[in-house]
């Protein structure tokens, strides 16, 4: 179909109202003109396909480079949930924008209240036929039933909204446009929907108090179920912004004192399945025996996502929650009694909820394991007082027992060995404590961020924060933090970061795994040093490679090499000297050099390739040593004498070889001190001077 108008997309506009111009410039609805351009798609699937660059009709009328999108609008687009952004099929439409037959881009995007330009609220619905306006539609101004639109008056925070949005749009600033919308639809779930814009700007700045308090005051007639579970929406939010701060808001939250006022709205509160998790905090295995045992859901691959809502959550946490602290009698942790009873979480909270433990308290913000009951129950548990096994310390710190001996064996967690005892280690409790308040394990910041501990540790490096302990520092199989190396902007700083180095999972290709500059492959060092692979463990017993196993997981590689100390090897190699030129300067033979070597320093020529090699220094020993301890034969050409002559002088105690607890003394040969040889030397001088005498003849 040939076109004899074409409407230009001027800078700023949205493509719907680029559309719908277009159409009624040819005297058709959008629907009919792209039926006539030979589409089979309807007028807002064929718009998205355009505003994501994908193949369609309309890109026939304006290709891509006619198009003056701004970044937001092509972020927005190219993003995964672009159909939760913009839906041409539900427009919210200014009256007097449409007159003017300009609609801006930001009309486009369902979040926007309000018309910035002309202060009216976006009207979403026809009064004649009450159908949301969609783009297909013959004329900017009117439904397509043929009602004209009408817009009312915005109010103030809705004015006030629609410009914080419109300049997150033109700012680019899509994470926080991503943050804001989240936060609202969080708000929604706690039916507080007049909160004004300040605490949703604040939160997104790092500031999640005023929100909290909102909720708070929103959610006063949930007191059934614990705070945590109030916060598990922000915990669990796609948003990394709203994710972020979480915790902030989670200890700020409180119950009203004052109970209800006025007349509240009832809330119809639910929780998904990953909300409900990150509520119990607790290891996944326990959680789902949690699950089973009483919601009644089991565990199954392809199962729809649980919904669990108020009614169900109260009926759980209500005899969970104690109305005042027992302050009075000795309390202990659900944890602590897991490890001393050997029973498992969902067991004993079983018995508090029938009745067999009493509840002591519970710091609701706290995970489940926190719940502290009267202990009246007999430890089996035989540690001393003060002091822990490991399984109460893992269950202390609700990790795994390989990273607790990970910490242990860092250094940073004191432990006492019992040989006697099962060759079981303890812990003080003060140690544990302290250890707790200093350092964080990753798999405890992945669970009150809701992210994957891997990913969340590979962020974390990019930002140069290291763990004290870890996989790659070799000394810990789970990654230890310094709690004060982490704080808000550290973890804000890594959550944003999306093009990390890793070694883990799927990655774009681009991305480094980022032990290849810490460490080689085998291969890669032989070649290096030019020696045969095979051969490379000859230098490693030197000390000079470093071998290590960076737990780098997925990899079938076991061995890997620092390559700082490729470096100093090469120069190691190349100031090493052969056995042959060193017998030759020290005019001996090769197989006694080689022998006094191992006598003396206990080593051995490396063989590489085709070579024997003495490391620099210890042909220097070596040198000395020969210049300074003669056996008989060197001694014998010292003197112009004989071995046997040698012999005879020692026999005579003229000359004494040095003994055994001399430090270069070596069994075999037997070896003369230089300074011992020259004074006989001297001595015979002098004799020879001397007349004959009685010394002379007994030789
Ligand atoms: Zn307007
Ligand atoms: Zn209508």
């Amino acid at each position: 179909m040939h076109l004899n108008f074409i409407a230009k997309h001027r800078p700023g506009e949205s493509l719907s109202c680029l559309l719908i111009r277009q159409a009624e410039g040819v005297f058709l609805s959008p629907g009919e003109l792209l039926s006539r351009l030979g589409s089979k798609c309807n007028p807002s699937t064929e718009l998205l396909a355009l505003l994501r660059a994908n193949k369609c009709s309309l890109a026939a009328i304006w290709p891509l480079s006619d198009l003056k999108q701004s970044a937001t609008y092509q972020q927005v687009a190219e993003s995964r949930q672009y159909k939760q952004w913009i839906n041409y099929n539900t427009l919210g439409v200014c009256y007097r924008c449409a007159e003017a037959g300009f609609v801006p881009e930001s009309h486009d995007f369902s979040i926007m209240p309000a018309c910035t330009k002309h202060s009216l609220k976006l009207s979403k619905e026809c009064s004649a036929c009450s159908r949301p306006y969609s783009v297909n539609r013959y004329h900017l101004t009117h439904c397509r039933c043929g009602e004209p639109i009408r817009s009312i008056k915005a109010s103030e925070a809705e004015i006030e909204e629609a410009h914080y949005v419109e300049k997150l749009l033109h700012g680019g600033d899509f994470d926080s446009l991503n943050a804001y919308k989240e936060l609202r639809s969080i708000t929604r779930r706690f039916a507080a929907n007049n909160i004004e814009l300040s605490p949703y700007i604040d939160y997104i700045n790092g500031q999640p108090e005023p929100l909290a308090e909102h909720i708070s005051i929103a959610a006063q007639q949930l007191t059934h179920i614990s705070l945590r579970a109030l916060s598990a929406p922000f915990a669990c939010a796609a948003s990394e912004i709203v994710k972020l701060y979480a915790p902030r808001l989670l200890s700020s939250l409180h119950r009203p004192k004052n109970g209800v006022k006025g007349v509240s709205t009832p809330i119809d509160f639910r929780l998904d399945q990953t909300e409900f998790r990150y509520t119990l905090g607790l290891k996944p295995q326990t959680a789902a025996a949690i699950e089973s045992r009483f919601f009644n859901l089991t565990s199954r691959v392809g199962r729809p996502s649980a919904s669990f809502t108020y009614q169900t959550l109260a009926r759980f946490f209500e005899p969970l929650l104690p109305e005042t602290d027992k302050t009075t009698c000795h309390s202990v942790s659900l944890a602590d009694l897991s490890a001393s009873q050997k029973l498992t979480i969902d067991a004993l909270i079983e018995r508090v909820l029938t009745g067999g433990i009493t509840l002591h308290s519970y710091d609701d913000t706290r995970p489940l394991s926190q719940i502290r009951v009267v202990n009246d129950m007999k430890s089996n548990n035989d540690a001393p007082k003060g002091y822990m096994t490991l399984s109460s310390v893992v269950a202390q710190l609700d990790s795994y027992e390989e990273a607790v001996r990970g910490a242990r064996d860092a250094g940073l967690l004191p432990a006492t060995h019992q040989r006697s005892c099962n060759n079981r280690y303890l812990f003080a409790e003060n140690d544990v404590e302290d250890f707790h308040k200093k350092y964080a394990l990753i798999g405890e910041l992945a669970r009150e961020t809701q992210y994957q501990p891997m990913r969340l540790s590979d962020r974390l490096r990019e930002l140069g924060v290291i763990p004290v302990a870890g996989p790659f520092e070799g000394n810990s199989p789970v990654s230890i933090f310094r709690r004060s190396d982490i704080n808000d902007a550290d973890l804000k700083g890594a959550l944003k970061i999306t093009n990390y180095a890793t070694n883990s999972g799927r990655k774009p290709k681009s991305t480094s795994r980022f032990d290849s500059e810490t460490w080689a492959t085998g291969q890669e060092v032989a070649a290096e040093l030019d020696i045969p692979l095979a051969q490379l463990h000859r230098i490693t017993r030197h000390d000079l490679l470093v071998k290590g196993v960076p737990r780098v997981r997925g990899s079938q590689r076991r061995y890997y090499y620092r390559r700082d100390s490729v470096e100093t090897t090469k120069d190691f190699l190349n100031k090493a000297v052969d056995i042959n030129d060193l017998s030759k300067q020290l005019n001996t033979n090769r197989k006694k050099l080689i022998s006094r070597y191992l006598y003396l320093l206990k080593a051995e020529p490396i063989k590489v390739g085709s070579k024997s090699l003495v490391p620099e220094k210890d042909a220097n020993t070596l040198l000395s040593h020969y210049r300074n301890y003669l056996d008989a034969q060197a001694a014998a050409t010292y003197l112009s004498t004989t071995r046997h002559q040698i012999g005879n002088w020692k026999k005579a105690s003229r000359i004494t070889p040095i003994p055994p607890d001399d430090d270069n003394y070596i069994r075999s040969p037997q070896l003369f001190r230089l300074s011992d040889i020259t004074r006989l030397k001297q001595t015979l001088i002098e004799e020879s001077k001397a007349p004959a005498g009685p010394s002379v003849a007994n030789v």
